[in-house]
């Protein structure tokens, strides 16, 4: 199974990607984790991601998709993948195709989660997320039992330092004129899948699988 999730900065997506990398058994391809993962080991790419993160931008094209060529060429993608956070823009939707076109590789869907603007800065500002394991939570609606630890794996919950007051809309605006767009895209290629990303999370998961083509 190859696929796409979209949706804005805190519509969901790295939970329902963990259920269905879970569900298919492919890897997890999120630019974002990969990003952050380059930065806490101080990494080259590290450096130059960190400064566009933190003001709530993006990493230029060239960067992310050399980071995205090079992971779909591994051997675990074989079986598939699931892309997460890429594309965000008409370019790397472009490099994308042209890819995926020269490894011989056809997409089976992309799934867009909607969610509200006002929810979206709500869910993003009480983001806390485990270091660890990745696990979410939320100060106000889902908080650890512990302040600071995670329940399942008792690493250190924090708060993303682009999950902050203004970051926060310069990245909901930034996906607006720029990744949105792509909905259209993949429309018109037939591979969209749209999702209602305001329900439970079990019930996001179970439209997103029935969405889903067999493959
Ligand atoms: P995410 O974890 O997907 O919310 O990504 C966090 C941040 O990483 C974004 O706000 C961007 O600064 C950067 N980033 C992640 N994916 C991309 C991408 N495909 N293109 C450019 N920047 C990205």
């Amino acid at each position: 199974m190859n696929l796409i999730l979209m949706g804005p900065p805190g519509a969901g997506k790295g939970t329902q990607a963990d259920l269905l990398v879970k569900r298919f058994g492919i890897p997890h391809v999120s630019t974002g984790d990969m990003f952050r993962e380059a930065i806490k080991n101080g990494t080259a790419l590290g450096l130059k991601a960190k400064s566009f993160m933190d003001a709530g931008g993006l990493v230029p094209d060239e960067v992310t998709i050399g980071i995205v060529r090079e992971r779909l060429q591994k051997e675990d993608c074989r079986p598939g993948f699931l892309l997460d956070g890429f594309p965000r823009t008409a370019v790397q939707a472009e490099a994308l195709r042209q890819l995926l076109d020269d490894l011989g590789i056809k997409l089976d869907a992309v799934v867009d989660i909607k969610v509200n603007r006002e929810n979206l800065v709500k869910r993003l500002s009480g983001r806390l997320v485990c270091r660890q394991c990745g696990f979410t939570y939320n100060t106000e609606t889902s908080p650890p039992a512990r302040v600071g630890v995670c329940d399942r794996c008792q690493g250190e919950v924090y708060q993303r330092s682009d999950d902050v007051g203004s970051t926060v809309e310069k990245r909901l605006s930034v996906y607006e004129e720029q990744t949105a767009p792509l909905v259209d895209y993949y429309a018109k290629a037939g591979l969209l899948k749209n999702i209602d990303g305001e329900q439970e999370v079990d019930k996001v998961f179970a439209d997103i699988m029935q969405a889903l083509p067999v493959v």
